[in-house]
């Protein structure tokens, strides 16, 4: 894949980029070398103030990244500074509280003392999507740089922009040259670059394919990975709901990021004795969406990322139909304007359907219908994901059912799924392994060392 910025709104290509040749790849790997061997003793307090200073950064500048995101991978222009946004905040989160996250923690044992020390571990490679083209790299940078690593980014061929202005955060903050570095090269360096020793652990977003490829080099050299994968995040409706409420949150839910988020709701699963009222809800608040120029702020839906995708969701809806899937609204890609436009689609299909146990990345709603909470959890466990779930239901012993029963990284009660600094996020099954944010998310790339003293 091109190194490009490609307007998906529009289809015209913008600017193309050389990928870094292997001397380049060694020279910058060298600097991360040397600036870790530095930037591993600095203090909390110089951490967090430069963390804090990319906020300001961030803060500042939004309407800026803001608009170059939406011109890369086409998220509404309004999405785009939420996202700014929460990645000043997940900086701030880390600058506060990774000073006790990574504190000492002694422990009693027959030592004088006993403790455990959290150390850093050196150069972290990220491979990232572009779906969230800043927030997922933030997610990770923000621990990471506080507990004393340097973070090398290979990002998404789609958004070199993106990935050279958050470079230019951090140095613009005051973090030395070397500290977090944008690597632009294609997906086909990523072996080499987590087989070099200097490289210590690797982190990467994105599809199975490439998750196991990264996962596949990375354990022949004993090296820790955290995968962030994919997901078809069950939406289960049940009779005691509010289900106003739940029609209008499944809707955002499903549309987020023009239906490009692995923990966007996916598959809707709604008891037969309210079915026909919640279909009712669902399809006139998918058809009241406003589908068009992603900088424009009355729209709700723009473009997919890039024809590929917009490929791949055509093909998925086509096979569904041979399959007997119905469709209750959209079904089509849009072809009267140029851009990769696919309208908001709601498919009532059943769980035979092979292209049920797929994942649809894109706006578009599998609905399914089942007699009781029992084949509620039964169905929403039957796919090889499970990074998130989302249960309504005012019941309260339902409420522990989905709590206890569903098999995924989190279950949202009468709410949608979404990351939160505070909260550890990720997956199980095909969706990954590891956590990121919260206290789990800065001990996944850290040495936990044990001192014991007599
Ligand atoms: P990819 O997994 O192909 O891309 C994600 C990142 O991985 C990119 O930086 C990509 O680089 C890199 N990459 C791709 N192949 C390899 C490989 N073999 N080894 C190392 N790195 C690799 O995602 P796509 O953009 O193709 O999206 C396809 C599917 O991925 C979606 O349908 C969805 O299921 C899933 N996905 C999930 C995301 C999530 O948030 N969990 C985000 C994005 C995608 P390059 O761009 O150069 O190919």
């Amino acid at each position: 894949m091109a190194i490009a910025t490609i307007n998906p709104a529009t289809g015209e290509l913008l600017r193309t980029f050389e990928p870094l040749n292997d001397s380049e790849i060694g020279a910058k790997i060298d600097l991360a070398q040397q600036v870790f061997l530095k930037y591993r003793h600095t203090s909390f307090d110089t951490r967090s103030h430069l963390l804090n200073s990319s906020a300001e950064i961030l803060e500042q500048d939004k309407a800026k990244f803001a608009a170059l995101m939406t011109l890369e991978m086409g998220k509404t222009y309004k999405s785009a500074i939420a996202e700014v946004e929460k990645c000043a905040l997940v900086c701030r989160y880390y600058a506060e509280t990774a000073p006790q996250f990574l504190a000492d923690k002694s422990v009693e044992t027959d030592a004088s003392a006993s403790f455990i020390r959290y150390q850093p571990l050196g150069i972290i490679l990220a491979v990232m999507p572009w779906n969230f083209p800043f927030w997922q790299v933030f997610r990770f940078a923000a621990p990471a740089l506080m507990a004393g690593n340097v973070g090398i980014l290979k990002h998404a061929s789609n958004v070199p922009q993106c990935a050279i202005a958050i470079e230019e955060i951090f140095q613009k903050a005051g973090f030395e040259a070397g500290v977090f570095q944008t690597f632009l090269i294609g997906a086909n360096k990523v072996a080499d670059i987590i087989t070099d020793d200097r490289v210590k652990a690797a982190t990467l977003t994105g599809s199975e394919p490439a998750g196991a490829s990264l996962a596949a080099t990375a354990g022949k050299e004993i090296k820790k990975v955290v995968l962030e994968l994919g997901g078809s995040d069950p939406f289960i409706v049940m009779e005691s709901a509010d289900l106003e409420l739940a029609a209008t949150t499944a809707t955002s839910a499903r549309m987020l990021n023009n239906g490009q988020s692995c923990i966007a709701a996916k598959r809707f699963i709604v008891t037969e004795t309210i079915a026909d009222k919640f279909e009712q809800l669902l399809l006139q608040k998918f058809q009241a969406l406003k589908i068009g120029d992603p900088m424009s702020t009355d729209t709700d839906i723009g473009p997919l990322a890039t024809p590929n995708i917009l490929q791949d969701i055509d093909s998925q809806v086509k096979a569904a139909v041979n399959n007997g899937a119905k469709v209750l609204t959209g079904g089509n890609p849009i072809d009267d304007r140029p851009g990769n436009f696919y309208p908001p689609t709601i498919l009532k299909i059943s769980k035979e359907n092979p292209i049920a146990k797929e994942e649809f990345f894109g706006p578009v709603a599998m609905l399914f219908r089942v007699k009781d909470i029992n084949a509620a959890i039964e169905l929403a466990n039957d796919t090889p994901f499970g990074l998130g779930a989302s249960a309504w239901s005012n019941d309260e012993s339902e409420q522990k059912r989905f709590i206890n029963e569903i098999e995924a990284g989190s279950v949202f009660i009468n709410g949608m799924v979404k990351s939160d600094p505070r909260l550890p996020f990720g997956g199980i099954k095909h969706s990954g392994y590891g956590r990121e944010l919260s206290i789990q998310g800065i001990h996944e790339f850290v040495n936990v060392k044990t001192v014991w003293q007599k």
